[in-house]
């Protein structure tokens, strides 16, 4: 019999009905002949309210207790989910991820799955029990508990599909699929029917979140298609998957935005690479992400040095940048602390030219300046002010007919 590996997120679990929905889908799929295993997060808002009871206690909560109490919530959906199931009639099992041997490094809040002992799902699954399995949490070698990072129960799925070589993983949420952009921010996005695992590494890269990127990156190194559709009806939604043959061609597949971001400018400094490494030394070693960079010449000798942060890093990165700009004797260092990022994403851009004017013409036209851009053969990045990227999500969708 084949396995398939579901994972419902957390709208799919947020209340007893909800949880029964998921238990009758779930059995159906037994019904259909399947083995079935499960991937649960958290009942909607619950990870959020945890994370906001450790901050009432403390700003800086450690890592390892952080995990501990984030790692409560998908728990209690695995426990609800078997009852839901055994209800209908079906045999069923919860487990966390440490009863499992779901094996992480010991990176606390964004931890990497190193391995999975499939040893206990295979004797349930033999035993024609209904597995169901706690996403977004790990354990190290040592019994420290993890978690993988907000968003982090697809990585579960994909992870567990892959140890288990299942057939698909299905991830199942609140919308019907993966659409040409954000559907909350452009009312008239379409759902694709398909998308290449590397338009959807950029579209998750870039602040889609409906897929958490590592996610897709374990999916396209193991070539192990996703199909994201809804827990509320039985519509096909999106394949994430490597036939580029099956898929229309389009110049532009997607549009993805994230709003989190700052900008930084270090400007006028000496052009020499020494000085350049130091400043991006610096801010690494302050474990700050350094997100979009670009470099101005203000003639052959000086240049003007500009990137992005995550806007909670925005203050630190700015108090070292201004200690940088007076060791380098820069004329000025100022940032803006509400940009936004908007990036346009499609294999065809590969083989096509014109895109990139195409996009910047469609931005003057609708009079959103642009900050800074970067590029690889198939991602335009456009850091606009934070006030302007819902108009240029749409001006842009617009632009390529999405
Ligand atoms: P879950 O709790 O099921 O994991 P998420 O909230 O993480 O669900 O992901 C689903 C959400 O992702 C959608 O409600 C949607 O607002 C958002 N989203 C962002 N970009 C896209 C996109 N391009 N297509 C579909 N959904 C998107
Ligand atoms: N419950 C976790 C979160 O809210 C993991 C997930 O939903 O994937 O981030
Ligand atoms: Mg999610």
């Amino acid at each position: 019999m084949s396995i398939i590996v579901q994972k419902y997120g957390g709208t799919s679990m947020a209340n007893s009905e909800c949880v029964k929905n998921v238990a009758e889908k779930v059995v159906n799929a037994k019904l259909r002949g399947h083995d079935v295993v499960v991937v649960v997060s958290a009942p909607a808002g619950f990870t959020d309210h945890l994370v906001s009871r450790a901050k009432e206690i403390t700003d800086k909560p450690s890592g390892r207790e952080l995990d501990m109490i984030l790692a409560t919530g998908e728990q209690i959906s695995i426990s609800l989910l078997a009852m839901a199931i055994k209800a209908l009639g079906e045999d069923a099992i919860s487990f966390t991820s440490a009863q499992v041997g779901i094996i992480t490094d010991g990176n606390h809040n964004k931890a990497k799955i190193e391995a999975i002992n499939t040893d206990k799902l295979l004797k349930a699954l033999g035993e024609g029990k209904i597995v169901i399995i706690a996403g977004f949490q790990g354990v190290t070698k040592d019994l420290e508990i993890t978690t993988l990072g907000r968003g982090g129960s697809d990585t579960s799925a994909v992870a567990i599909g892959v140890a288990l070589d299942a057939a698909e993983v299905e991830i199942y949420t609140d919308v019907d699929g993966i659409y040409t952009a954000d559907p909350r921010v452009v009312p008239n996005a379409h759902k694709m029917d398909y998308i290449t695992f590397d338009e959807m590494l950029e579209m998750a890269g870039s602040g889609a979140k409906v897929l958490h990127l590592r996610s897709v990156e374990l999916a396209a190194k193991n070539n192990m298609p996703i199909h994201l559709r809804s827990s509320f009806s039985d519509a096909i939604g999106t394949y994430v998957l490597d036939e580029e043959d099956k898929m229309e061609h389009v110049l532009v597949r997607g549009v993805a935005h994230t709003t989190n971001n700052a900008k930084i400018t270090i400007a006028n400094i000496d052009n020499t690479s020494k000085n350049i490494a130091l400043i991006f030394k610096t801010i690494s070693d302050a474990n700050i992400n350094v997100d979009v960079i670009t470099q101005n010449y203000i003639n052959i000798d000086r240049i003007t040095i500009s990137f992005t942060v995550a806007q909670e890093e925005y203050d630190r990165a700015l108090e070292l940048s201004k200690d940088l700009g007076r060791r380098l004797k820069a004329d000025e260092v100022y940032g803006n602390e509400k940009v936004a990022k908007v990036c346009i994403i499609g294999v065809g851009m590969k083989s096509t030219s014109g895109v990139a004017s195409r996009v910047f013409t469609c931005l003057a036209d609708h009079n959103v300046a642009i900050d800074m851009v970067s590029t690889s053969d198939i991602n335009i990045t456009c850091v606009v002010n934070q006030d302007d990227y819902a108009k240029a999500v749409i001006a842009i969708h617009n632009e390529f007919e999405l």
